[in-house]
């Protein structure tokens, strides 16, 4: 079996993973500030040692270059892209220049992630010409969602000619967990699932044997779920209402919703969900209610995404916050309490670790850490070296 290079690449970073088939530690590392003269990278190399080395004012190119340096002696066979937006594209594909042109393609649906996804490719590329490459696409996973979930109720030209519809996005995340869950719970890809992925994004996911057949994020990532700092769901008329009453233009209307609202809007205090935990339990009431909405919303979503299932199997929560806090998933579970979900005290304060967390009762309720480097690896092995593995659950 091959180890492989996964690459995810941003604006101004990047993160990578080597994952090796041979050891169960990974090597790792995260490049920030790229392009400014705060340029570093960190992580961890071969034999698990930690490094950080500031880099001037390095490029991607030449902070890849550092990163690969620290790899040591591991070779690896092939390199996963993480790519945000895939249009309709519905799995993992070998890069070659028409997918090139097609993530370029989808870039105004992905304006700060597609560009920067086509920058590491071909930093990756010059750097390991013979190698190959995959592109592993967070929409494709929801491209087996049904035209009723993925429609938005406008006319129809805007579909048809510009692509204004439903995608969803975390389908790494979602495919991971779910298949874990199913695997653990003793029939993989069996039954109907919801997903909880909770991090600074969040979003919700119906996955039925196997397939994704409803996410609450949509046409872009802001949809749906209050998150670190998106809005989620709003009235679309909030949009005029700014422009007309307040004089906002577009651009700042977009920033509002996407950098200034969810949890740090309502909180005026943080984006992050420990933060407000802690704050809410000092008497913090703005704290409080941003956590209230967060889990009302979070549950809301979850019994709209039942709609989608034919059988309830259950929950499974991941990310930061649902792999994390056992405070959010009582208050999210409680709140389902209807469905005939449970929670056990003891199992739900454990951490670290896949595991069932129910009372015994049914629908299940699971917690199960995300590993996205890891399917995208699996991905790229199935595509670059028709390597058919499992990840081992
Ligand atoms: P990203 O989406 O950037 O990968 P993460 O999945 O790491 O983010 O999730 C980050 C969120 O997880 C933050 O809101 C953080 O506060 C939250 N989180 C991490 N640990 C805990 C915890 N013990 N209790 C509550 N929230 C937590």
């Amino acid at each position: 079996m091959s180890n492989i290079l996964v690459i995810n690449c941003g604006s101004s970073s990047f993160k990578y993973a080597l994952i090796l088939q041979d050891y169960d530690y990974r090597i790792y590392g995260l490049a920030e500030n790229l392009g400014t003269p705060n340029a570093r990278i960190s992580g961890v190399t071969f034999g698990n040692e930690k490094f950080q080395i500031d880099l001037g004012q390095a490029d991607h190119k030449e902070a890849l270059a550092v990163a690969m340096s620290r790899i040591g002696q591991v070779n690896f066979d092939a390199i996963g892209h993480r790519v945000v937006h895939g249009g309709n594209i519905t799995s993992a594909r070998l890069i070659d220049d028409d997918v090139i042109q097609h993530i370029k393609d989808m870039s105004p649906l992905a304006p700060l992630h597609n560009p920067a996804h086509i920058v590491g490719i071909e930093a990756t590329a010059q750097l390991y010409p013979d190698l190959p490459q995959v592109a592993v696409f967070d929409t494709a996973f929801h491209q087996s969602m049904p035209e009723k979930a993925y429609r938005y109720a406008l006319p129809q030209a805007l579909y048809h000619e510009h692509g204004i519809r439903r995608y969803g996005f975390h389908g790494t995340s979602h495919a991971y967990v779910s298949e874990r869950a199913s695997t653990l719970a003793g029939a993989k890809n069996q039954g109907g699932w919801l997903v909880a992925h909770l991090g600074n994004g969040c979003s919700t996911c119906a996955v039925w044997n196997g397939q994704s057949l409803d996410t609450s994020m949509g046409f872009t990532p802001l949809e749906g779920l209050v998150m670190g700092t998106r809005s989620g769901d709003v009235d679309p008329s909030l949009h005029y209402f700014l422009a007309k009453n307040l004089g906002w233009d577009i651009e700042k209307i977009d920033r509002t919703l996407n950098r200034d609202s969810g949890l740090l809007g309502l909180s005026g205090l943080s984006n992050d969900m420990r933060t407000l935990i802690d704050a809410a339990e000092q008497g913090n009431e703005n704290a409080a209610l941003a956590i209230e909405v967060f889990v009302y919303r979070l549950a809301k979503s979850l019994a709209a995404m039942s709609c989608a299932l034919p059988e309830l199997t259950g929950l499974i929560f991941t990310g930061g916050i649902g792999e994390n806090s056992a405070y959010i998933r009582e208050k999210v579970v409680a709140t389902l309490s209807h469905f005939g979900f449970s929670i056990d005290a003891e199992k739900n304060n454990l951490r670290g670790q896949a595991m069932r967390i129910d009372a015994g009762t049914n629908p299940q309720v699971w917690v199960v850490p995300t590993d996205e480097e890891a399917r995208i690896a699996q991905e790229t092995r199935q595509v670059a070296l028709a390597e058919t593995t499992t990840i081992a659950y």
